[in-house]
């Protein structure tokens, strides 16, 4: 690959905010002043200094930062093959790699005079970390939920209410993510003058995808600067799960110019992708389209009517995939694989069993990878897989996967 694309993929996107065909800002008239505000403001962010030693001194003292990069060496032994470290953000606050992104937007928010701050949320994941930091900053918030995921995440929808946040039931379309993103872009357009829209992954309008990826790559720098610490070099293989793809964009962009670091990303299989609707696979399964006011890989039927995804893993079926995703894979600098719903329960298993994690049903799907591929790699191959989030949040859909009743287990 010549030097120029390994330059271009680091700089990118361009002011149009491309990433190749995919990315921009599909947004209707209204909301165009919106983005642009947002956009001067985060440039004007970016380079001051103060904006990010607010940003330090939150990860450091209310996440818990750095996480630690963890050898796991039970697994590696039982795999018998390449050493795999894993990146620990199931150790921050709140469970996972959302309250990164979260912080920064929210920081943005308030330098900005918002008062009002606005989400949308599939699984409820991003609305408990946005919910989180409204409360510490003393924000309203306001998360837009299908009324078919309220019901399906009870839990999370009780600690968003806990933590003084208003959710709001979508019951338009099929009640899902999707249609909770379009009432909440709904509501941005109304609501301009005090109100801020928290975008949960690397996907929306340019800025979105590049601001929350830069939010998100303290994952990335500080695995680079711990792998050098402990190993002396850097890692051979980079694997993480991708759902929008933040936790992921994350890792691999601090590494896009090293060449001899190779980078996977894990969708979700389902139940296998042949069948369209039984995964949640953008990229091995998806065509380009837009939605969520940019052009990438989506789950749509031949009318290009977006389908739902299906996984066992709640947070990872958004039907579409970060834009910087779709043009890494077209590039070929990031490989795109998936695992199936099975291979991430296996995974989730061997992870308790041998390291005494309980990880998220997310990040089992990048294990399941790592699993697959590490016995056949030599002793010295260093993997670094991040294990984005715990999985306490995840025991009952497992223990009815594995036909098991809670309540009898002894
Ligand atoms: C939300 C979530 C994901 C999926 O989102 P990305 O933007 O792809 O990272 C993955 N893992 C966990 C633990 C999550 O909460």
């Amino acid at each position: 690959m010549a030097n120029d694309l390994f330059n271009s993929l680091m700089n990118a996107p361009d002011e149009n905010g491309r990433f190749g065909i995919f990315g921009g800002r599909f947004v209707s008239e209204t909301l165009m002043p919106l983005i642009l505000e947002l956009e001067a403001e985060y440039e004007h962010a970016k380079t001051d200094e103060s904006f990010w030693a607010e940003m330090d001194d939150l990860w450091k003292h209310y996440v818990g930062r750095p996480s630690p990069l963890y050898f796991a060496d039970r697994l590696t032994a039982r795999l018998g093959g390449a050493k795999v470290y894993m990146k620990r953000d199931e150790l921050n606050h709140t469970g996972a790699h959302k309250i990164n992104n979260v912080l920064g937007q929210l920081l943005l928010a308030r330098r900005m005079g918002k008062t009002r701050i606005i989400a949308e949320t599939g699984a409820g994941q991003h609305g408990v970390a946005t919910a989180t930091v409204c409360a510490k900053f003393g924000l309203k918030c306001v998360v837009y939920m299908g009324a078919h995921d309220v019901k399906r995440q009870a839990p999370n929808v009780f600690r968003m209410k806990l933590l003084g946040a208003e959710v709001i039931p979508v019951t338009s379309g099929r009640g899902t993510l999707k249609d909770a993103m379009n009432d909440a872009m709904r509501d941005w357009v109304t609501n301009v003058r005090d109100t801020f829209y928290c975008i949960g992954t690397v996907a929306g309008p340019h800025p979105y995808p590049a601001m929350v990826r830069d939010f998100q790559s303290i994952i990335g720098k500080e695995a680079r600067e711990q792998m050098l610490e402990r190993e002396g070099r850097l890692p051979d293989t980079l694997v993480a799960c991708i759902g929008g793809g933040s936790n992921a964009m994350g890792l691999f962009h601090p590494f896009l110019n090293d060449s001899e670091v190779e980078i996977v990303g894990v969708e979700a299989g389902g139940k296998g992708v042949d069948d369209r609707m039984q995964h949640c696979a953008s990229l091995s399964g998806g065509r380009p389209g837009v939605l969520h006011g940019n052009r990438t890989y989506l789950l749509q039927d031949d009318d290009g009517q977006i389908l739902e995804g299906f996984s066992i893993s709640a947070g990872l079926d958004y039907p579409g995939i970060g834009p910087e995703h779709a043009w890494l894979h077209d590039t070929g600098r990031a490989k795109y694989v998936y695992v199936t719903d099975d291979e991430a329960l296996a995974a989730f298993q061997m992870c308790c069993e041998t390291e005494g994690i309980i990880p998220a049903l997310e990040p089992s799907h990048a294990l399941a990878h790592v699993m697959k591929i590490a016995p056949d790699l030599p002793a010295d191959h260093l993997i670094c897989m991040n294990l984005c989030g715990r999985g306490d949040k995840d025991i009952f859909t497992v223990a009815r996967a594995l036909g098991v009743e809670m309540g009898t287990v002894a």
